[in-house]
């Protein structure tokens, strides 16, 4: 598809954006599903967040995703926010309509949508999350939602934790704690929604064989590099692992819809995945 006078503009907001994969993946998307739009990402400081979504506006591009660290700080300068954006706190896809802006989190459905889709259940589970940023209130909403039995909040500072549990109407269901509480057994589900492993030589955030039991779930938002040390010691001592890309993937494909009258049945993960390959964007 040539870029020429109709072409629809979108964009990535946030900073560092180098290693998104988000231009690469909907570019390409765009290209085989022959919508003619172009994708770009900015490196924006958090002061100029306001005037980039000025310059959004006046430049009629028709919406725009949004990264860290500027999810929450993008919402001010929005003309309405959805239900869910509102109760996450966060908004990461913006859509454009007639020069009002529109705020949603599509982040929570492609996180939820990533495990129903491996056929893996969430209700009754208990859950340690770790980290309190803007990824982890998209998870742990999206957990509370499908009913899961407790989550563990882990944090640097308990005081953050606290801070992070009283900003979710949570029934009971959610506690907060710092990493020295991390060996226990019972968790199903361990979720890394630090930036931790987005180095090749990072650390694991935490001691893999210390926590959970032989089926639980070790889940890192983190794709790029695939397999975090997190995920490479789980795998390694026989637990099933999963990586970010696939809830990367449900996120983009719900924001297609939110930015296109586009019918997503016909366009799905594995669809992505091979456009992904194809263009040696990953590997099998
Ligand atoms: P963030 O706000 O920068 O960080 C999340 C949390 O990680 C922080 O609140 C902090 O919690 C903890 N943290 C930060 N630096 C740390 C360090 N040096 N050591 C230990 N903990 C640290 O990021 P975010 O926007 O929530 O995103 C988190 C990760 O999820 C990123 O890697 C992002 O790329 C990924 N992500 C992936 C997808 C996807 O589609 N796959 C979508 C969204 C985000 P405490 O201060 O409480 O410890």
């Amino acid at each position: 598809m040539k870029i020429n006078g109709r072409t629809k503009l979108l964009c990535l907001l946030g900073s560092p954006v180098k290693q998104s994969f988000s231009p690469l993946m909907h570019n390409a998307s765009f290209s085989k599903l022959n919508i003619n739009a172009s994708y770009m990402a900015f490196d924006i400081e958090h002061e100029e967040i306001e005037k980039a979504l000025l310059g959004l506006k006046a430049m009629n591009f028709i919406g725009c995703n949004v990264t860290k660290p500027h999810k929450l700080a993008v919402m001010p300068f929005l003309d309405h926010i959805d239900e869910n954006a509102t109760q996450i706190g966060a908004v990461n896809t913006i859509v454009n309509k007639e020069g009002k802006l529109y705020g949603y989190n599509t982040d929570m459905f492609g996180f939820i949508e990533s495990i129903k889709s491996r056929d893996l259940t969430l209700e009754n589970k208990t859950v340690a999350v770790l980290g309190t940023g803007g990824a982890a209130k998209a998870v742990v909403v999206g957990l509370l939602n499908e009913k899961v039995k407790e989550i563990l909040i882990f944090s640097r500072d308990i005081l953050k934790a606290n801070s992070f549990l009283a900003d979710i109407n949570h029934d009971g269901k959610l506690s907060s704690h710092t990493y020295k509480d991390i060996s226990n057994q019972t968790y199903d589900y361990i979720i890394n929604t630090t930036p931790i492993g987005m180095h090749k030589d990072d650390p694991s955030i935490i001691n893999v064989t210390r926590a959970g039991h032989d089926d639980t779930v070790f889940y890192d938002l983190i794709y790029n590099p695939k397999e975090t040390t997190f995920l490479r010691e789980a795998r390694e001592s026989g637990r099933q692992t999963i990586n970010g890309l696939d809830m990367l993937i449900y996120q983009g494909i719900a924001a297609l819809e939110l930015w296109f009258e586009f019918d997503s049945k016909g366009w799905t993960r594995d669809d992505v995945i091979d456009v992904l390959i194809k263009e040696n964007i990953i590997e099998i």
